[in-house]
């Protein structure tokens, strides 16, 4: 059996299409990352636009990639949540084109679970594991259950890393940086930071007091971007010029990441007390786009090691938005035979919307 996944939830127009055991047959995928950083973030009606001049061509070109026909196929896929509405219409919208068209089953996709998901293409996982999902729009610690069944442990109640991360490096100039050219702001920063000394900012991490395993990064946000705003004063020169800017790449860095391992440390703390995962075999998958992060990873070895767990991270390629983790979440329903829509025509998309039941507010762990 074939799927054909179809992504269009933010800036990515991906389509992939795979096999029973993971494999991916054929894909393609269009970014819009380059238009958009010199629109100095996402504006929902030029995605839409670019999602609209280019879905077709990306689908064909994932089909001929794979060498099959329409009904070489068993069922098609798409995101239809969470993202931005705009993006989101264009993919199902399509879809609803492409199984009128054919008679194909439909399979609607949640984006986080397909982040979730993805490291099963690649490695033997079994339910329950412990997922931590790191991207551009979420930071979500969740106990993956099953198939379409995640229990929140905790999530950010305002920024994501990603974003902030995209703030940070936007603030920076780093798209001016001539060692960045090229470089998403997460992939910038996690290049300068290599040669950076993090201790150029020794005041605290914020968001570590309360018990819980809830994110904020608005804190280091507004404390990093005050802080390049000083030295941009000081040193008279344009943020891309710093001398101190690998410094300033590493503290944010740390900053994010120690939150991260903080929080994953007192949610594995939490599943042991109330046996929340088996524990003979703990898995810990960190994914999301941020997971493509090599300090972020390290970290995360780390702390799994600490405690116990086994660690896995999908390869960064398929951490960041593709249309292979949606084919292979649709991919995962049809061979059990959960999700396949009917009436397809009223499906709707939904711009928000929970991967699963929210229990942070009764979490709590000392660490
Ligand atoms: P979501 O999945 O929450 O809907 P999204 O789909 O926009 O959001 P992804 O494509 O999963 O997000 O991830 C993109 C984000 O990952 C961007 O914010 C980008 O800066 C960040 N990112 C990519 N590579 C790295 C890296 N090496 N270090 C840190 N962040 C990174
Ligand atoms: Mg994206
Ligand atoms: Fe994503």
């Amino acid at each position: 059996r074939l799927v054909l996944g179809i992504e269009t939830s933010c800036d990515e127009t991906g389509a992939a299409v795979v096999d029973e055991c993971g494999s991916i047959v054929g894909e393609c995928l269009h970014s819009q990352k380059e238009i958009h950083s010199k629109n100095g973030g996402i504006i929902p009606p030029v995605a839409q636009a670019l999602h609209e001049q280019y879905i077709d061509h990306v689908v064909q070109n994932a089909m001929d990639a794979a060498n099959i026909k329409w009904t070489d196929l068993s069922a098609v896929a798409t995101t239809i949540m969470p993202g931005l509405a705009l993006s989101l219409s264009v993919g199902l919208q399509y879809s609803k084109d492409v199984i009128k068209k054919t008679g194909l089953p439909f399979i609607p996709v949640h984006h986080m679970e397909a982040h979730a998901l993805t490291i099963r293409m690649v490695e033997r996982v079994e339910f329950p594991f412990l997922v931590f999902l790191v991207s551009g729009g979420h930071c979500i610690i969740a106990v993956a259950r099953d198939l379409g069944n995640y229990l929140i442990l905790g999530q950010t109640k305002d920024d994501a890393p990603g974003e902030a991360y995209d703030k940070i490096a936007r603030k920076l100039k780093l798209n001016e940086h001539p060692q960045c050219i090229g470089m998403s702001g997460g992939q910038a920063i996690e290049h300068l930071a290599q040669t950076g000394d993090r201790e150029v900012m020794k005041a605290y991490t914020p968001n570590l007091q309360s018990k819980d395993c809830t994110f904020s990064f608005s804190g280091v946000k507004s404390m990093v971007s005050q802080f390049i705003s000083k030295e941009e004063k000081i040193q008279d020169v344009q943020a891309a010029q710093l001398s101190n800017i690998n410094d300033i790449a590493a503290a944010f860095q740390f900053k994010v990441t120690h939150q991260l391992v903080k929080k994953i440390a007192r949610a594995m703390i939490y599943c042991k007390e109330n046996s929340l995962i088996d524990t003979c075999h703990q898995t810990m998958v960190l994914s999301g786009g941020v997971a493509s992060n090599g300090y972020i990873r390290n970290a995360m070895q780390y702390v799994c090691n600490e405690y116990g767990y086994r660690f896995l991270c999908p390869p960064p390629k398929l951490c960041t938005d593709n249309g292979t983790m949606i084919a292979w979440t649709g991919m995962e329903r049809l061979k059990r035979n959960i999700g396949i829509a009917n009436e397809v025509q009223n499906i709707r998309y939904e711009p928000k919307y929970p991967l699963g039941e929210d229990i942070s507010d009764q979490v709590k762990a000392e660490q």
